[in-house]
């Protein structure tokens, strides 16, 4: 059994995590960051190359025998690893999560969408939207180099007829559709098109990791936070849970191996706790130190406003929309045969439906690269969650539920209705069947949001109600949803919270 004695722990290594490491180091203070998962970089990127979609290895799933997608090909594999995709399967939710050092930007689309002003304010009655477009949002999009796909290499890239034909398709029915930037460098994918560099969102590769073209953590944040000499990240470290000591935290490490096997406990002693193990692993890591570690002072909030910032994943059957097109002459003739045998993995485009108060949604214009014509169209339709979901901890099982109900979601299935009936209408076209039992997922989450809430389970800057120098600065600080896909608004939210942190609780 080891012990370690250290000043700043950093619990996790997705966005919130990176923003509390780079902003501590460099105010100059040393700081130790955990990771249950891989650091995919080390000893010359040996688990890797990543998987694509078609072919997932074993490096492709965490700890699983078998792939996990919702989608594409399901792979077996001869022995669990510690890959970089996670599902946490609850009663009614699937929940997704990247896994290693980046957290979620090892696995996600790159999709880095600001969400709507008024939508902000909603669910953050109480912090300055003003302050927020003018200082943290642009602080984000700098430091996580997000960038957006020239309009001409859009226009004309085979790769991209999926989203053309979505756009296209989606002014038909009378929706308006925006263009969203992204931290997959598009340069880097014009050149991938041009056959001048190995290619990666254009050879099926996301979900299980990018070998090339996404600026994900690892090659931003935590990279310039490595830089200052002053951080160390250790990998495959998986806290248990938390206790209060005299003059700080204990808290209890199991180490595994790549198979999840615990080779070894390690306590580590420290002043100051960053959590950051996403809104599952933080609000799961603060309800099982209630229980297991008699921390009993925290808020009454805590597991509660919980959502999958409304996820519901479906699709439309387009064989029939080729006639229906040819009759309607009213698009372009190319835009009437399916969406492309060749798919960027890479989203850029959307349905903004915001403005209708019936029916608010977002729906991303998704990818589904078979490496053929599957005449499918696929979205990812976000939602509100007026009625958020709770996270409890169940000390049976030492692990939490996820209380997702009919009432948590039944609207987000009635929005997506609406919208593939008005596309179908316009356009030809059935639900998808073959994608999901009845063309419908809303037991899927990408998107998990909330069970450490900012304003209740923290004051306004994510410190933890009824304990000192115990703080969350990740996606559990935003109450359920956030309209659009969530990890800038995660960024900014972070790069908001340690810079009052960094100016204020060092002094004492
Ligand atoms: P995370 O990024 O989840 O980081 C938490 C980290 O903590 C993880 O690395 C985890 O392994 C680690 N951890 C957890 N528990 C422990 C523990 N007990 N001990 C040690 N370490 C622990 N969002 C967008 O905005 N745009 C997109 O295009 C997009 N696409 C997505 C596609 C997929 C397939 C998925 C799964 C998500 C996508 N998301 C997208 C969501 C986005 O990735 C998340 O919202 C974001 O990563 C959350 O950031 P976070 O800092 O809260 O937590």
């Amino acid at each position: 059994h080891m012990e370690e004695n250290i000043e700043n722990l950093v619990i996790g290594s997705g966005y919130g995590g990176a923003v509390a490491a780079l902003r501590l180091t460099q105010a100059g203070k040393k700081v130790v960051m955990l990771e249950m998962g891989l650091d995919w970089e080390k000893e010359d990127g040996k688990y890797k190359p990543f998987s694509n979609l078609i072919t997932p290895k074993n490096n492709s799933t965490w700890l699983k025998k078998s792939s996990q997608a919702p989608m594409m090909n399901i792979a077996m594999f001869n022995k669990k690893f510690t890959g970089v995709l996670d599902r946490m399967d609850f009663e009614n939710i699937k929940v997704y999560a990247g896994r290693g050092v980046g957290g979620g930007s090892l696995v996600n689309g790159g999709m880095a969408v600001q969400p709507k002003k008024a939508y902000f304010q909603e669910i953050f009655p109480e912090l300055s939207v003003e302050k927020f477009w003018a200082t943290y949002f642009p602080l984000a999009q700098k430091e996580l180099e997000v960038n957006e796909i020239p309009d001409a290499y859009y226009e004309k890239s085979a790769y991209y007829k999926f989203a053309r034909v979505g756009e296209s398709e989606a002014h038909e029915a009378g929706f308006e559709t925006v263009r969203v930037p992204n931290v997959y460098s598009f340069e880097y994918m014009k050149k991938e098109e041009a056959g001048e560099v190995p290619k990666s969102a254009l050879a099926k590769e996301v979900i299980y990791g990018n070998n090339h073209g996404k600026q994900s953590l690892e090659k931003t944040y935590l990279k310039k936070a490595l830089k200052t000499e002053l951080l160390t990240i250790q990998d495959l470290h998986r806290v248990d849970y938390i206790q209060q000591i005299k003059n700080g935290y204990a808290v209890y490490v199991d180490i595994i191996d790549t198979e999840g096997l615990v080779i070894a406990k390690k306590t580590i002693n420290c002043k100051k706790i960053f959590l950051n193990a996403g809104s599952i692993g933080t609000t799961k890591l603060l309800l099982t130190s209630m229980h297991k570690g008699k921390m009993t002072n925290f808020d009454s909030s805590l597991g509660s406003h919980w959502g999958n910032n409304g996820n519901v994943m479906t699709g439309r059957n387009m064989v029939n929309t080729l006639f229906n097109r040819v009759e309607n002459e009213s698009t372009e003739s190319n835009y009437s045969t399916g969406t492309g045998s060749e798919q960027s993995t890479i989203p850029v485009s959307g349905v903004d439906n915001w403005e209708d108060k019936k029916h608010a949604f977002f729906a991303e214009i998704s990818p589904l690269p078979m490496g053929m014509e599957v005449y499918t169209a696929l979205y990812l339709i976000i939602n509100k969650v007026p009625i958020p979901g709770h996270i409890s901890y169940d000390p049976a099982l030492d692990d939490i539920r996820i209380h997702w109900e009919k009432k948590n979601y039944q609207h987000t299935v009635d929005n997506a209705k609406y919208f593939i009936k008005k596309m179908n209408k316009a356009n030809g076209g059935t639900p998808s069947g073959l994608l999901w039992k009845g063309g419908y997922g809303p037991d899927i989450c990408y998107h998990p949001l909330g069970g450490a809430v900012i304003g209740k389970t923290t004051d306004l800057f994510g410190r933890v109600k009824g304990y000192e120098n115990l703080y969350v600065t990740d996606g559990a600080l935003v109450p359920a949803s956030i309209g659009v896909n969530p990890f800038l608004t995660i960024t900014a939210i972070a790069e908001y919270c340690m810079e009052e942190i960094i100016g204020k609780d060092f002094k004492k």
